[in-house]
Parts: C-alpha cells; structure tokens; sequence
C-alpha cells in the first residue's frame, strides 16, 4: 500500500487525502495549525464562496494555465457540483454564478470534508509543521519527528493571509528538489495611496466605477462598492481590480486607480442639473449644492482638491463644469497593496510548467505533487480560488491511485 503525506490541510489538502483515503491508500495529513481549514471558515464572509457555475480560463491569471485547463475539462462546474454531493454537500447556485453550500454556512463544507477524511481512515495530525522535506522524502516534523514516505502532496498554500497559516514553507519545499518560484504578490487585498484624500473621505463607501492606469494607460475598469480608508482604497471594486494593481507594482510600474463618483450621470447632464441647483437656489453654497449628490466628506476633499472655497455661492457654468470633469475622473496614485497579510490569494508560486500539467506531478522528483495556491496560479474573486484548489487536490489523487 502507499503511504502518502499531505502538507496542508487546507482546501486542496483536505480533497486529495479524503479521495487518496477513499482508494485505500494510507493518508497522513500534516497541519501546522490547531485546526485544519481555517480559510475555509472565514472564506466569503463566512458563507465560502465554494465554486463558481461559470469558469473560464480568462478568470484565471498565472504564467502556464494548462493546469487550469486540465480542471475545467475534468473537473468543472459540473463535476464539482456532483463531487460535493457525493459527500452530501448541496450548492446553492446563484443567478451571478456563485455557489455556496445549501447550509450557507462555511463552515458546513469543512464538517463535511473532516468527516469524510475521518469515514475513509485518513489520519489528520494537526498542531504539527513540517519543518523540511529531504531526498528519499524524509518529512521532518517540527518537533524533530522524522518518518519517510512513498508519496508526498505539498498543499501548503500561499504567503497570503498569514494570520491564518499563510507562510512560504511550500515554496521553499519545492526549492529543494530544484523547483523556480515566481515571485509572490498580493491579490484580492486593499491598496494603498500617497494621495491625502482617501483619509479625507475615510469610512465613506459608496457605488463607483473604477479605472485601473497602469503607466498612464487604461487597463481595467469596474462598478461596485469603493471603501476610502485611512491607508487609501478597499472595497469589492478594488479588491477586484487589485490582482492587476499588485502585479503591475511588482514591475515598479506607474499605478493610479480613477475613481468616477456618480457613473450613473452623463456628464452634460450632470453639469446642468448641478447649475440649475445653484440657480435657483441662490443662497446655497457650493458645498450645500454638492451635497445633494454626493456625502460631505467626499464634498469637501474634492473642494480641497480642486482649491475651490467651499462657502462660496459662485457657481458659473466653467466653475460648474471643472467640478464635474473632476468627480467623475478622479485619480489616486497607488504606491503599494496592504500586503500578504490582508491579502485572500497571492499570485506567483511555483512555476506550473515544472509541474505534469494533468497529474500535478513535479517534473523535477517522481512521487512529488503540488495542489492548490502554493502553484502560480491565481483566481478572479467570486469562487475561482476554491475551484482551482479543490480541482488540483482532487485530480492530483486521481493520478496517485492511478485513474
Ligand atoms: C479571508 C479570505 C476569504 C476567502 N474567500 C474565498 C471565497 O469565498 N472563495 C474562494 O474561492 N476563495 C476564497 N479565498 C481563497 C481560498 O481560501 C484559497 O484560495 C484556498 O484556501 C487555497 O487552498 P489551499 O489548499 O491551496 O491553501 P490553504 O487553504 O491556505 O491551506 C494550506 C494549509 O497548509 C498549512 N501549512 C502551510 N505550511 C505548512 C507546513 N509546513 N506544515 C503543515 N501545514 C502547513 C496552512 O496552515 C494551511 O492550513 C479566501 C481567502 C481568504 C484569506
């Protein structure tokens, strides 16, 4: 019988050892923290975003996708719907595509995987961090414990979330055996600005579109919520366009994102219905007249910003009109993300063209597998993530037993 390890309990972990387990083979999975799963519990605010009905590659980004490809031919939507009732779990399926155990309830989906993992006599030690990994695959334990095994499945994640267990040890695990890591960067994380405004305006969200400008060109653009904070921009619209911000700052590019408040306006007519405010009510401030339209702080740091004094009540159509240019194409300049540690995912990872694009087997050590967000790829939000791990820890095992 083989003797597999499982670094990580997460969820790429957890999916290879309850399918290797399943088959028979004997299944020790290490986890370094008290508890396995522990991104699961909190993944989409509590509920897991546990999959998404529409995958497509393009919701992918890493620099060799055929791994991605591999489990959108064999282990999509569908297949992933089915897996999970196999064990009993049933998705609810919403209009946008995002799926969620029936139960809403995050953690309904890691009860179910540990309960699976334990009907199939997989044996999950947690508390215990593997410290390395030696040629023969000897796994030393942190406590010096050293056991050898046939097989070994590095599923220990990413750099992101480190409060959670996000830690570099599966890349330096895969250095070992002579493996490259392209560089790790935050993704699905706030940013932030130089700019003095967002503070300005910090604790207002509100319904934005949203430009990314890489080096002064346009490269994304999103509607949704926008949080300005202390540090500079949060929100789902930024976390969103986040993925593209970080790995361009990676480059030392020029990032700005451009923030237009009232996207539901066009701009004539924005213009005139500001004016026609100000006419008719000729005691009305200019900052009492952009009230009616957009929150105070907001007002008053694009006042500050365009040097416009906020008690005056002169409000000529070209005043008018450089108001409006402004609020509907504001720029920050973005000098960094909030980093690994409140980031959801991290791109880069372990190159996956060193990687058996359909076993997920090292192309440098037989017998080595990596699943999951340890490999450079990375999802869009809305499930992709989750997709991608329990896609990888699942056909990873379907190669180790021989399918
Ligand atoms: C706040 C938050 C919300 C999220 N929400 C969603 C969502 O709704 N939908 C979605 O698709 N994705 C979501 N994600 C992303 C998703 O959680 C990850 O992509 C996914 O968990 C990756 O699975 P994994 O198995 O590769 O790694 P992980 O889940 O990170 O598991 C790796 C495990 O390995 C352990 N480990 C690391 N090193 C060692 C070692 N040396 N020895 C022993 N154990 C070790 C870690 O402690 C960890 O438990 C969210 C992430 C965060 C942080």
């Amino acid at each position: 019988m083989k003797n597999i390890a499982i670094i990580g309990g997460g969820a790429s972990g957890l999916v290879c050892a309850i399918e290797c387990a399943k088959a028979g083979l004997d299944v020790t999975l290490f986890e370094q923290n008290d508890k396995c799963g522990k991104k699961i519990l909190v993944s989409g605010n509590g509920k897991c975003n546990i999959t998404n009905k529409f995958l497509h590659i393009e919701d992918f980004e890493g620099e060799d996708k055929r791994v991605v490809e591999t489990i959108l031919q064999h282990f999509g939507f569908k297949d992933q719907q089915e897996y999970f009732a196999s064990l009993g779990l049933l998705l609810q399926v919403k209009e946008d595509g995002k799926c969620y155990p029936y139960s809403m309830e995050a953690k309904s989906v890691l009860d179910i995987l540990l309960a699976a993992a334990a009907q199939y006599g997989a044996k999950i030690k947690t508390g215990v961090k593997v410290a390395k990994i030696e040629k023969g695959f000897f796994l030393t334990l942190e406590n010096g414990e050293r056991t050898k095994f046939d097989r070994v499945v590095i599923a220990a994640g990413s750099k992101a979330a480190s409060h959670l267990g996000g830690n570099e040890s599966g890349y330096a695990m895969a250095e070992y055996f002579g493996h490259t890591i392209n560089k790790p960067y935050p993704s699905l994380v706030q940013l932030l600005s130089t700019s003095k405004y967002p503070k300005m305006m910090s604790g207002v969200k509100i319904d934005a579109e949203i430009t990314l400008l890489v080096n002064g060109v346009k490269e994304q653009h999103m509607r949704g919520d926008v949080l300005f904070t202390d540090y500079g921009l949060s929100g789902l619209a930024v976390l969103d366009l986040s993925q593209k911000a970080s790995e361009a700052l990676l480059h030392s590019y020029a990032v700005d994102v451009q923030v237009n408040l009232l996207p539901g306006w066009n701009q004539t007519h924005l213009a005139s219905h500001i004016a026609a405010v100000a006419k008719n009510n000729p005691s009305y401030t200019i900052e009492t007249v952009l009230h009616t339209l957009l929150p105070l702080k907001v007002v008053r740091a694009l006042l500050d910003f365009l040097d416009i004094d906020r008690a005056s009540r002169q409000m000529d159509m070209k005043l008018v009109k450089r108001i409006v240019f402004r609020l509907q194409r504001w720029s920050f300049a973005i000098s960094d993300t909030k980093g690994f540690r409140y980031a959801e995912v991290s791109g880069g990872g372990v190159r996956t063209n060193e990687i058996d694009p359909y076993t997920f087997e090292s192309k440098k050590q037989k017998g080595l597998y990596f699943v999951g967000e340890v490999l450079d790829v990375v999802g869009r939000r809305g499930g992709y993530n989750f997709a991608f791990a329990w896609g990888s820890g699942y056909l990873c095992a379907q190669a180790i037993i021989g399918k």
